[in-house]
């Protein structure tokens, strides 16, 4: 099988602090990863090397085997390929739910608004905020944002979801609803890699877990065995931490 995304030997340095030392990651089809690590280990940055957000010094990053990461590509059109879903301040405050939720399509892929507005819809239904396409964000809670952010980033039917720590800065009790989304497009078949810190959750959902430690993937395997029996020390130690 070969894998969807597949970061290969990606190095990348902000001034002197270099953060990802040559992190090598294969993401199979249907496939979730789990991207764990302490804070400051380099899980944003890998993400956004994934998108395009961030050039990366050295290695390569392919999608479907078109090596992105090449100078020549249209990161634009890679971008498209791609649905990615931060921490928080994801939706476009100005616009309705339903617009926030068509304007890629429309707009980026050139879908008519009558096709984009249908399939919004319905992805608003597969949420339950249905009710909600015509509030502006600030009238939703935050997990509520956050499940229309997903919506969004479903709507241009990404290759794969990219999804960084997007229940961290949730209140408690709104994490679950949030989470139960994920699972769900998971269960679809979609393919994601997610840096989180619910290990429950990991411990679930994930196919592959990733430790992420000083630059490098230090162990990557089952969520049982990564979280349940690690190998290395230093995962051993991150999860005595948190858990
Ligand atoms: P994590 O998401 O695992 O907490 P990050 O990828 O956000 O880790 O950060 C890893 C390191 O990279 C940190 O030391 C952080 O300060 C640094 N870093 C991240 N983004 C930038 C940036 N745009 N400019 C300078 N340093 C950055
Ligand atoms: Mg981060």
């Amino acid at each position: 099988m070969s894998a969807v995304l597949d970061v290969r030997g990606v190095v990348k340095a902000f001034g002197e602090n270099v953060v990802l030392r040559g992190v090598d990651l294969a993401v199979d089809e249907h496939r979730v990863v789990a991207l764990i690590g302490g804070s400051g280990s380099g899980k944003s940055t890998l993400l956004r090397c994934a998108s395009l957000l961030e050039v990366v010094d050295d290695g390569q990053v392919l999608l479907d085997g078109e090596d992105i990461t090449d100078p020549r590509v249209d990161a634009d059109a890679v971008r498209r390929r791609l649905g990615v879903v931060f921490q928080a301040y994801n939706l476009f405050p100005h616009l309705s739910v339903l617009d926030n939720v068509t304007l890629a399509p429309v707009r980026v892929h050139g879908r008519s608004r009558s096709e984009a507005r249908e399939e919004a819809l319905g992805l608003l239904e597969r949420i339950g905020l249905a009710d909600k396409s015509g509030e502006y964000p600030d009238r939703l809670s935050g997990g509520q944002q956050q499940r229309v952010a997903i919506a969004r980033a479903l709507a241009v039917r990404p290759r794969v979801l990219l999804l960084d720590e997007i229940t961290s800065a949730l209140d408690p009790e709104l994490v679950g609803e949030v989470l139960r989304l994920v699972r769900e497009v998971a269960e679809q078949g979609m393919t994601i890699v997610m840096a989180t810190h619910e290990m429950g959750f990991a411990k679930q959902v994930a196919d592959t877990v990733c430790f992420l430690d000083r630059g490098v993937v230090l162990e990557s395997g089952p969520p049982d065995q990564v979280l349940g029996d690690p190998v290395e020390a230093r995962t051993r130690q991150f999860l005595s931490r948190i858990i």
